[in-house]
């Protein structure tokens, strides 16, 4: 894998600046993982411009300056064990696989899951685990998380997710119907209940219920 030209990553970089990425660290991340691993065929000449590119399964690989913006909101630090609903291409939990200790993604698109599996082994990154389950459900057996980050838009923040979150942790979620346009949430799991926070106005392919047609 070599990666992107010095210069197409330069301005890659200066496009999630302008878009309010600052964060020192979610930058060095989206420096090390090359996009270009998880998009394919036609598309992968477009994957250091900032915008969302179609997947398989009908899904799309987020645009990377909302990728960012979403980890900084999540404030993930170096002994964090995070979940991601919403597996895609991967490249989400790429990022976070640089920033926390362990990640635990799902997705219900079994297609998606080996794809994404294959990329991280790819890129050696041994601290993704990926299973093909419903997410809205999260992941009882691996629960409680440190962080959560949904990437598929809800209608309220999942119940069940909310319930796997450690006291003190942190969930970032876009809410809203899936034909319009959705808010990120950011929510805050305190001792005296949850403290939702709108970050701002997203669109994502909405979170659907049960396992995709080939899972
Ligand atoms: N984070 C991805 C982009 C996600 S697109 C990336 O970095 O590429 C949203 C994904 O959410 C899709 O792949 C879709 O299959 C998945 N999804 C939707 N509803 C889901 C559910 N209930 N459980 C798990 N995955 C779900």
């Amino acid at each position: 894998m070599t990666g992107p030209a010095a210069e197409t990553k330069m301005q890659f970089l200066y496009a999630l600046r302008s878009k309010g990425v600052t964060d020192g660290r979610v930058l060095s991340a989206m420096e090390q993982i090359d996009r270009g691993a998880f998009v394919r065929g036609l598309f992968s000449e477009r994957a250091y411009e900032d915008m969302p590119l179609p997947i398989a399964c009908g899904q799309t690989i987020s645009q990377p300056s909302v990728v960012g913006l979403m980890t900084q909101a999540l404030q993930v630090s170096p002994r964090d064990k995070v979940l991601e609903v919403g597996t895609g291409s991967g490249y989400q939990a790429a990022i976070l696989s640089k920033l926390a200790r362990r990640i635990y993604t799902v997705d219900r698109h079994i297609r998606l899951v080996r794809e994404a599996r294959r990329v991280f082994e790819e890129l050696q990154l041994a601290n993704i685990t990926a299973f093909t389950a419903d997410g809205s459900h999260g992941l009882p057996d691996q629960a409680p998380f440190d962080r959560i980050i949904v990437t598929a838009a809800a209608e309220d923040p999942p119940g069940p997710l909310l319930a796997q979150l450690k006291i003190g942790g942190i969930m970032v979620v876009p809410v809203g119907q899936s034909d319009t346009v959705q808010t990120l949430i950011r929510v805050r799991r305190t001792e005296s209940g949850p403290v939702y926070d709108e970050l701002r106005p997203v669109r994502f392919v909405p979170l659907l219920e049960g396992l995709g047609k080939d899972g």
